[in-house]
């Protein structure tokens, strides 16, 4: 990064009051902040431009204040791969170098953006393959926020000058943040990102159509509720302490009773907001009839989905996918009791869309290329 790069203030993930406060500090007359933020957020947020000089309503001598003391940056993209399902999956570069992942799930009538909060993630859950690598930092809010732009910058989807268009014909119509790391881990970051992405006038993706994952953590959860207001899922991956302690470490820390008695107290919790719970089916360790039946007793009384998972394996994993029949027998028991159990496809599989693998592929390949070298 050069001095004048460094000096310059990335603009990307201030909340409105920030941007507002950096234009005050800039000189912007107070008098005018709004209507500059006002249109600023409107270029960047709903059109997606980047260059302040292209910003035609905006006075000269501002554009040149902009241009002169600030920048529009989202995360570099390094690697895209696009697999034979349509799958697309990046590894961006953020500041400093650090690298992450996001992913693209096009579906009928809908498309998926799988969001990064940290590099690295610190609750080494056993069968995720990011719990492998080191835990290096939060994402800033400019780059949590910067993977959705970059993606739409990606599949060309910012609407040009004059025209309008709804949430349900865009690309990216929903949000999740089941990336790399733990979203409730990086609290301040992802709410601050998540308004911005829920904001009317900019992103405008509601938050009916972001789904917070966690694996549990439970202080967590009652200010998602209040803070961000938006859905919520749960990696539960086991129906008792004893294996969930293994496969969850964090279940250490809050056991299955402590967090569904904060998923009951869940503000908003209805039917038409209810809690995905998902969970990853591990041959032989927690796909048995009687998983599925005290799955159910322990979620009894909560507005819920589950989501089942065929484990999507990585090189070195000590699991193994649950057959196709044992994960239709545990779906038909889950739907028999009343809640939705559909099976997640696995997607992008050629493409090593197993969250955390592209990032370790690469950093492989950089190894093997540089003890070549
Ligand atoms: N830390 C958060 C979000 C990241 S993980 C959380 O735990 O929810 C997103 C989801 O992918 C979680 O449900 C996680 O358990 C699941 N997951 C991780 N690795 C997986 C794998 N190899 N196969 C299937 N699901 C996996």
């Amino acid at each position: 990064m050069t001095q004048i790069e460094s000096d310059q203030k990335n603009l990307i993930g201030l909340t409105r009051s920030s941007l507002s406060q950096t234009l005050l500090e800039l000189g912007v007359p107070e008098r005018k902040l709004k209507m500059r933020v006002d249109q600023l957020w409107n270029w960047v947020y709903v059109r997606g431009c980047r260059d302040f000089w292209a910003m035609s309503n905006l006075a000269k001598d501002f554009r040149d204040l902009l241009d002169k003391n600030s920048v529009l940056r989202v995360p570099e993209c390094r690697i895209r791969k696009i697999s034979m399902d349509g799958t697309r999956k990046y590894l961006f570069r953020g500041d400093g170098g650090h690298e992450f992942e996001t992913v693209f799930i096009p579906e009928e009538g809908r498309g998926t953006l799988c969001v990064s909060s940290q590099v690295g993630c610190t609750l080494n859950c056993t069968f995720c393959h990011t719990g492998t690598q080191a835990w290096v930092r939060n994402l800033t809010v400019s780059e949590i926020v910067g993977q959705i732009m970059a993606v739409r910058d990606d599949l060309n989807e910012w609407p040009t000058v004059g025209s309008t268009y709804t949430s349900e014909q865009r690309l990216i119509s929903n949000v999740v943040l089941m990336g790399m790391g733990e979203p409730l881990y990086n609290f301040d970051n992802v709410r601050d990102a998540m308004k911005i992405v829920m904001d009317g006038d900019g992103l405008s993706i509601s938050r009916r159509r972001i789904t917070l994952s966690t694996a549990g953590v439970v202080p967590g959860i009652k200010r998602a509720g209040e803070e961000i207001g938006c859905r919520l899922a749960i990696s539960f991956h086991a129906t008792t302490d004893e294996i969930r302690d293994k496969i969850v470490p964090i279940n250490r820390k809050w056991n299955i009773a402590t967090l569904l008695e904060a998923l009951r107290n869940y503000p908003r919790l209805n039917n038409s907001d209810r809690i995905t719970f998902e969970y990853v089916m591990l041959k032989d360790l927690n796909d048995s009839e009687e998983d599925a039946r005290r799955l159910v007793s322990l979620i009894r009384n909560i507005p819920a989905k589950v989501n089942l998972i065929p484990f999507n394996s990585w090189p070195g994993a000590q699991f193994e996918r649950s057959t196709p029949e044992k994960i239709s027998n545990f779906a038909r028991i889950i739907y028999n009791s009343g809640y939705p159990s559909p099976v997640r496809t696995p997607r992008g599989e050629d493409i090593l869309a197993a969250c955390g693998q592209l990032k370790s592929e690469t950093s492989r390949l950089r190894r093997k290329r540089i003890s070549v070298n």
